[in-house]
């Protein structure tokens, strides 16, 4: 079996080429000819070709060549020795006028078991102004050391002086991890600090692991629109960035009392050398919706058929004290706003519970919630594949189920 190459396609790029882990590709008269010997379907190549000329299409990679391909990564030795002088898990606290964000809590609870899988200490980067007094906290939520930079120019968060801060950091104390988050702070900044340091960044991992026999961090994210699990891993560059959306990794408990080993860093950044002004910060008003926070999510699709349904949504939602969420499908009918899309380009979401109403449970939904405590589906449909992740199924019709369900848990609950 091999990538089969459809010629009047190809333009010669090379792309495939310069692509393929296994060195299974070559121009041949300016057109992409591929070793069987060599290739074994893992579809890199597919992936970059700009032109589509090449296909995998009704093809499977058969069990062996998988097995070879991971045998290939196992027996990997770095090509760059640098490497081994990198050392430690960090992760990014991201804060806001002092305000940690909890995915940095999260992100600490994950690092802590990659830390510990390796031998390592877990160190909390802290970057800001005014921010010394959350040190403290960093420890409790599982960092053996802070590095902390508290200087005037860290007070708003811009793109230049965060990243530079950062840079300088880690070129200087040599971490082999570096996590953050994949908000819009962390997207901005994880890209600008990875070219800076010369490294790859492997963004919205749903699961982090160590290779025992390697070092190496096995990166997973979701790929070709969440149809696989792509495993990433960064062999010849340091440090090994990866970035999680929030509610992705489960919160770790707080240890009051812990403590560690602070260690202060100072940058040598003058406001006039940062090109960006913040000239005022307004905060958002009361339309905002913090999705990946609520314990309570009513989330609803396609199949609520018009945006004057969606009331039904938000009357049930007030009631059990829930936020509205939403399918691609409906924010794309217009129906609500693009803040309200649960799934894998919109919010990642972890509640206590998520009732579905006319979701199908398309993967691409289902990335986005599937962690959730307990799921209810209400479908008309009894074949919806939403079923299949529910704790709780109603089939019916939410015309009739959702007024009965709001009415019964305003008697309950006296909302
Ligand atoms: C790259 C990419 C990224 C994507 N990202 C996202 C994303 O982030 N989030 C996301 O949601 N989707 C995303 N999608 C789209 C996704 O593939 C699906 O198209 C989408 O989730 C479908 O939305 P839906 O379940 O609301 O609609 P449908 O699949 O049309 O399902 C509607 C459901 O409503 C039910 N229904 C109809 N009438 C009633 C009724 N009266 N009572 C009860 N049930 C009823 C039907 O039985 C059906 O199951 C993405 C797609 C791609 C290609």
């Amino acid at each position: 079996m091999t990538v089969e190459v459809i010629r009047k396609n190809c333009i010669g790029c090379g792309a495939c080429v310069q692509t393929c882990p296994f060195d299974a590709l070559e121009l041949v008269d300016g057109i992409a000819t591929v070793d069987p010997d060599k290739c074994t379907d893992c579809g890199e190549c597919v992936a970059v070709c700009p032109t589509m000329a090449l296909s995998l299409e009704g093809k499977k990679a058969p069990q062996e060549t998988v097995k070879k391909a991971v045998e290939k990564i196992k027996e990997f030795k770095p090509e760059n020795p640098a490497v081994n002088a990198y050392f430690g898990v960090w992760v990014l606290i991201e804060q806001n006028y002092g305000e940690i964000a909890d995915v940095s809590w999260e992100l600490l609870g994950a690092g802590r078991q990659l830390a510990d899988e390796l031998g390592v200490d877990l160190a909390g980067v802290l970057l800001g102004y005014n921010i010394k007094d959350k040190v403290n906290l960093v420890y409790e939520y599982g960092a053996d050391k802070v590095f902390l930079v508290d200087n005037p120019v860290l007070k708003d968060y811009r793109t230049e002086p965060y990243s530079e801060t950062l840079s300088m950091l880690i070129k200087k104390y040599k971490p082999e991890i570096v996590l953050m988050a994949a908000t819009t702070q962390g997207r901005d900044l994880a890209g600008h600090v990875a070219t800076n340091v010369e490294t790859g960044l492997t963004a919205d991992c749903t699961q982090l692991k160590i290779e025992p026999e390697t070092r190496l961090l096995l990166q997973t994210r979701p790929a070709f629109g969440g149809n696989v699990m792509a495993t990433i891993v960064c062999r010849n560059h340091r440090p090994q960035m990866a970035s999680v959306r929030p509610r992705v990794m489960p919160m770790p408990k707080r240890e009051e009392g812990r403590r560690g080993t602070l260690v202060e860093e100072t940058i040598d950044l003058k406001e006039e050398d940062i090109a960006t002004k913040v000239l005022d910060f307004v905060a958002q008003g009361g339309s905002a919706v913090y999705l990946d926070r609520a314990d309570i999510i009513v989330a609803g699709g396609r199949g609520l058929g018009t945006k004057e349904n969606f009331q039904l949504l938000f009357d049930l939602a007030k009631v059990l004290g829930g936020t509205v969420g939403a399918s691609r499908a409906a924010v794309e009918a217009g129906w609500i706003d693009a803040a309200h899309q649960v799934g894998q380009t919109g919010v990642t979401v972890r509640p206590k519970i998520y009732i579905a109403v006319g979701i199908s449970g398309a993967i691409q939904h289902l990335v986005g919630m599937q962690t959730s405590d307990v799921i209810v589906a209400i479908n008309k449909d009894p074949e919806a594949p939403i079923f299949k992740i529910a704790d709780f199924g109603i089939v019916g019709d939410f015309q009739k189920i959702l007024p009965l369900l709001t009415e019964t848990f305003r008697q309950k609950l006296g909302s």
